[in-house]
């Protein structure tokens, strides 16, 4: 166990990650869960070095970031000065295609795949860099023309093409609906993602026999909901962080 290594704690990150974690807690019992089942991604774009340190220091260990370039010196900077404990590091938001080498160097999981160009990509770059690539497909649920992932009439197919190439390791599904207000209305769009996954676990299972146990659903103002309906990851930032800049 690694000693705390900030001379003073920060009360309000530790009151905030206490907090997250109660609500992730009573979300998953009350839904007939286990707790451990749920994974806390803490999304830390806009967060600096020292900030990470002191969650890294409360406890946390699986950390997401929205964009390579970011994400690089971070990254860097975190594997020099903490060399004792095991950090994971997540692509939660988009990624292009041209920056595909850089995130199979950088990133344990990547939530956003979203098409079979971008996954030949990753998997030519893992091939090269000898790793199995962890990645959860993106599924576009809401209709909103920001929202990137895949249609929902294409997943089997993007599924299949991943499931055979060599250096992919796929998990699970990813999804990123609307922001509502209120997190009811973001429900059903959870909800769909789950059965979606029960579906094509059905359908590619026959072929390739794959499981998608992970469901990366749920932010901030609603990963309540998202446990209600089988999130097995949520990816919080403000929550934990507090407003970004
Ligand atoms: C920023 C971000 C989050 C976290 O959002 P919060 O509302 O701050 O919890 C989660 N997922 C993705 C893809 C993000 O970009």
């Amino acid at each position: 166990m690694s000693k705390i290594k900030s001379e003073v704690i920060d009360t309000a990150l530790l009151e905030n990650i206490k907090n997250i974690y109660r609500k992730i807690s009573y979300a998953a019992i009350r839904s007939g869960r286990n707790p451990f089942d749920v994974k806390l991604v803490a999304v830390t774009k806009t967060v600096g070095i020292d900030k990470i340190k002191e969650a890294i220091d409360l406890g946390l260990r699986v950390f997401g970031e929205n964009r390579v370039q970011e994400a690089q010196k971070k990254i860097a900077d975190c594997r020099l000065q903490i060399t004792d404990c095991k950090v994971e590091w997540h692509l939660v938001g988009h990624l292009q295609r041209n920056k595909a080498k850089t995130a199979v160097q950088l990133f344990d999981l990547i939530h956003s795949l979203g098409s079979i160009g971008l996954a030949e990509e990753l998997n030519k770059h893992a091939e090269r860099d000898s790793k199995i690539q962890r990645v959860l497909v993106q599924v576009k649920v809401s209709e909103e023309e920001t929202k990137h992932g895949v249609a929902r009439e294409n997943l089997i197919d993007l599924i299949k093409a991943v499931s055979v190439m060599k250096n992919l390791k796929l998990e699970g599904l990813m999804t990123m609906p609307t922001f509502f207000d209120n997190p009811e209305m973001a429900r059903p769009f959870f909800k769909e993602l789950r059965e979606i996954r029960d579906k094509a676990e059905e359908s590619v299972s026959k072929a390739f026999g794959n499981k998608l146990p992970e469901l990366s659903m749920g932010m901030t103002n609603d990963f309540e909901v998202a446990i209600e309906e089988g999130a097995t990851m949520v990816r919080i930032g403000t929550g934990i962080f507090g407003e970004r800049r």
